[in-house]
């Protein structure tokens, strides 16, 4: 017998509860949609629980640590300065905690309803939530989206399953710190973490496959980054990681070809940092028809599925693996679904590294510009010709601005330095209003500010910046 349309349990399921799927919950119950909300986990999700936000409490708890250690230069002498690991850990706990029962609350006042349990497709329209206690719930809705992230990535690299080889999610407790730290991987997660312990006291090495650190990144930041992370930690560019061993001490052996030739580092502990999967096994997609690729669901430019009525948004598309990317993703999604037009510009997506100096970016990098054959400029302004960042004592780096020379639009933003990762919304907003150089160069900024520097690196992409030659 054909099910008919009043035997749904709700307008949407949504499976996984993260920045993607919590939000997409969320904004669906604002336009007035029944939610079911499918978390096995606690929401919040990776970015919540062991991403994002604890590692940004790790690197605040760090940065002020190696701040302490160096505030005699203003004037401030701080005396038996030690680290309390486990108040670290705490006080990283507190904050992801508050964010969770946040979202919980949200969630609640919002009506959507939660269901704690594991959830599998049966068909297009049905999923099974397997619940803690062991039951099994059959759900059914005309909308499902799937939302179900992401998990650390490992290579089959002998060895990488041993002993002290640990991923960020076991990074994120620093009781007790290794003494020191080898970092397969010099990605987003590789240099965030490897400068967190370096700022703790922790021998940081990092190993990365590529000729450079961060991939994909415009080639002069990452220069001018790697100046800078060189000083925290030892970094082996080209150099691939081909096994993990033991030392008879109980150490780690990281072994490593660059150029042809072997080389190794001994740590007490290893990260893998090279790179996340989309977490899509165990979905039962087969028996909803999904397609997927190499593990990720494969969508169109509205994030539905090849299957009517099934969506896929966030980290388990792979379309772009960034929480702020999922949860746009999620709300346009959501607005589909209610029958809005949806307005999120998924083409202006900003990306930031939250190392000592920061990282920002948003549009396209110098290499794409160059690849893409347009016709384009670039000006950079320093930060130690900015007044504000030298009263904050982090002159390091630049913005640099990269401009086409037909329309003057901006084609790409790039920071590195103090409060990239702030800054870098005002070059984002420009572009999605399709702001000129000159528009921005002509924008009163405040002084003393950072942002000063983008406003002059817009001067000196026009033809001066006042207060850099
Ligand atoms: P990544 O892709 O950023 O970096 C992985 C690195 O590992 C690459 O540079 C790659 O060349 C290298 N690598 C792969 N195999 C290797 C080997 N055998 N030996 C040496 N190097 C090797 O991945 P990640 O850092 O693991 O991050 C995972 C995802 O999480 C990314 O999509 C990232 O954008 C996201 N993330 C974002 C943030 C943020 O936005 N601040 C923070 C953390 C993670």
């Amino acid at each position: 017998m054909a099910m008919t349309e009043n035997t749904y349990d709700s307008d949407v399921i949504v499976i996984g509860g993260g920045p993607g799927g919590y939000v997409c919950a969320l904004k669906l119950a604002m336009l007035g949609r029944s939610v079911i909300l499918i978390e096995k986990d606690r929401v919040g999700g990776t970015c919540l629980n062991r991403g994002c936000i604890p590692t940004k409490a790790l690197l605040q708890s760090a940065e002020l640590f190696s701040q302490i250690k160096s505030a005699g230069e203003m004037g401030v002498t701080a005396e038996g300065v030690r680290l309390d690991a486990a108040q670290v850990n705490a006080r990283k706990q507190k904050v992801v905690d508050a964010l969770v029962q946040g979202v919980q609350g949200l969630l609640k006042a919002r009506k959507v309803q939660v269901v704690q349990g594991e959830a599998a497709f049966l068909s297009p329209d049905t999923v099974a939530a397997a619940l803690a206690d062991g039951a099994q719930k059959e759900l059914r809705a005309p909308a499902i989206v799937i939302a179900s992230g992401s998990r650390a990535a490992f290579p089959p690299i002998p060895g990488i399953d041993g002993k002290n080889v640990i991923t960020s999610n076991e990074a994120l407790e620093i009781d007790p710190l290794p003494e020191s730290l080898a970092v397969i991987g010099g990605g987003v997660i590789g240099m965030e973490i490897g400068t967190a312990y370096s700022d703790f006291g922790v021998n940081v090495t990092a190993l990365e496959a590529m000729p450079g650190l961060l991939p994909g990144m415009d080639g002069e930041v990452v220069r001018e980054f790697t100046k800078y992370a060189e000083k925290k930690m030892a970094i082996h560019t080209s150099a691939m990681v081909k096994e993990i061993a033991d030392t008879d001490g109980g150490l780690k052996k990281v072994i490593y070809e660059k150029d042809g030739q072997s080389g190794e580092i001994i740590a007490e502990k290893v990260l893998v940092a090279v790179g996340r999967a989309p977490a899509t096994e165990g979905l039962g997609l087969e028996l909803a028809g999904v397609k997927t690729e190499r593990g990720r669901v494969l969508v169109d430019g509205n994030f539905e599925t090849n299957v009517r009525g099934v969506y896929c948004i966030g980290d388990a598309n792979a379309v772009c693996m960034l929480a702020h990317a999922a949860s746009a993703q999620g709300i346009s999604v959501a607005e589909r679904i209610a029958g809005e037009e949806s307005l999120v510009a998924m083409n202006i997506v900003p990306g930031c590294v939250y190392t000592d100096p920061e990282i920002a970016s948003v549009g396209l990098t110098e290499e794409q510009a160059i690849e893409q054959g347009l016709e384009y400029r670039t000006a950079k302004f320093p930060f130690r010709a900015n007044g504000r960042s030298l009263v904050l004592g982090k002159t390091e780096g630049f913005v640099k601005i990269i401009g086409g020379t037909k329309y003057n639009e901006i084609l790409g933003a790039h920071i590195v330095g103090p409060l990239a990762t702030e800054l870098i919304a005002e070059c984002a907003l420009a572009m999605k209003l399709e702001v000129c150089v000159e528009e921005l160069a002509n924008t009163i900024h405040a002084h003393p500010t950072v942002s000063e520097s983008v406003m002059e690196a817009a001067e000196g992409w026009l033809g001066g910046s006042i207060h850099y030659l």
